[in-house]
């Protein structure tokens, strides 16, 4: 279990439940899953109707609301207000759980405050955030749970306890480079196997040109299969001619800038293995210590930092609306030496 069991209990002790709570941490929908299951059953036995159909996805006093687009929408805002005229049909309340509160539009915030401010007695509002920067109209009718954010060492142990092999756990260390939101982001869902993601993930790729490889980082909302397509395409660069190089970068030019940080972050952290296996240093893909190793023989050491000091600054030149298919264009012809 990844939640702070006495933080869920205190939220939970006082004598009434509040009608709001703002949940603010890195694995604030972690916790807020705990959360909705102590609402509807206190025991959280696993057995009941409540916690069976809670598992399944299906209870119908729950609304759990995540984000269709970029950010939750207005539409998605009234269509809760709607809803919330009708009272719960199961339990004793009708839960809202919304996500990355921080992100909505002023005027969803706006409209989300009319309902949080005359809510419906059986209406248990819980908001997930990373942050806590949000309007404070919202925060001031929030009881606030600050999460800390555990570190991957506490992470890895929680994992153990779910029985991954030494083999996952490597691989999903790997894949998150440690980082405690990205490890929560992924290794707590329901059913998840890591290791039939991954090969699942590397089939499908070989039959893959260059550009579709490219389309499929936008296409996939997978975070293993995002990190898979990234070493693939940097492992295909150094056969590619100049043309390919050009159609790829023009290809990464209609991906959502989402999928396109990911594929920079990914490179970056590939770029910074090559030079930590030069001195045997630590590797955050450890799954490919032996090629990071071979690979870095190769290169020498000038070259790997003028490459990654290029992948460093392209979102940097992005962000400043400079031309984007010429930044990933030299962005890609660079990386062509460390693929
Ligand atoms: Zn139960």
């Amino acid at each position: 279990m990844s939640v702070n069991l006495e933080l869920l209990e205190t939220a939970l002790d006082s004598a009434k439940l509040h009608h709001a709570y703002l949940i603010v941490g890195y694995e604030s929908e972690v916790f807020a899953k705990e959360f909705v299951q102590s609402i509807f059953c206190p025991e959280r036995c696993g057995k009941c109707t409540h916690c069976q159909k809670l598992s399944k996805g299906v209870h119908p006093d729950l609304i759990w609301v995540t984000k269709s687009g970029k950010r939750i929408s207005i539409d998605q805002i009234r269509q809760l207000q709607q809803q919330a005229l009708y009272a719960p049909t199961e339990a004793e309340r009708k839960v809202y759980v919304l996500e990355a509160i921080e992100d909505l539009s002023l005027e969803a915030a706006n409209s989300l405050l009319k309902i949080l401010e005359q809510p419906p007695k059986y209406l248990v509002f819980i908001l997930t955030a990373r942050s806590a920067n949000i309007l404070p109209t919202i925060l001031s009718r929030c009881q606030v749970i600050r999460l800390q954010s555990s570190s991957a060492t506490d992470i890895e142990n929680e994992l153990k306890e779910k029985e991954f092999s030494g083999e996952a756990l490597d691989y999903l260390m790997s894949v998150t480079k440690g980082l405690p939101h990205w490890l929560a982001r992924i290794a707590f869902l329901d059913g998840f196997q890591p290791l039939a993601e991954r090969d699942n993930a590397r089939a499908n790729l070989k039959a893959l040109d260059e550009i579709k490889l490219t389309q499929a980082l936008g296409e996939s909302g997978s975070f293993i299969a995002q990190r898979e397509i990234t070493l693939e395409i940097l492992k295909r660069l150094p056969a590619s001619n100049s043309a390919q190089i050009l159609k790829i970068a023009k290809a990464m030019t209609e991906l959502e800038p989402e999928a396109l940080e990911r594929f920079i972050q990914e490179t970056s952290y590939w770029c910074r293995d090559l030079l930590a296996a030069r001195e045997d240093g630590t590797l955050f893909n450890r799954d490919f210590s032996e090629m990071l190793h071979t690979q870095a023989k190769k290169l020498s050491e000038p070259v790997l930092i003028e490459v990654i000091k290029t992948v460093e600054t392209t979102p940097w030149a992005i962000q400043r609306n400079a031309n984007v298919q010429l930044l990933l264009e030299s962005l890609l012809l660079k990386l062509r030496a460390v693929g």
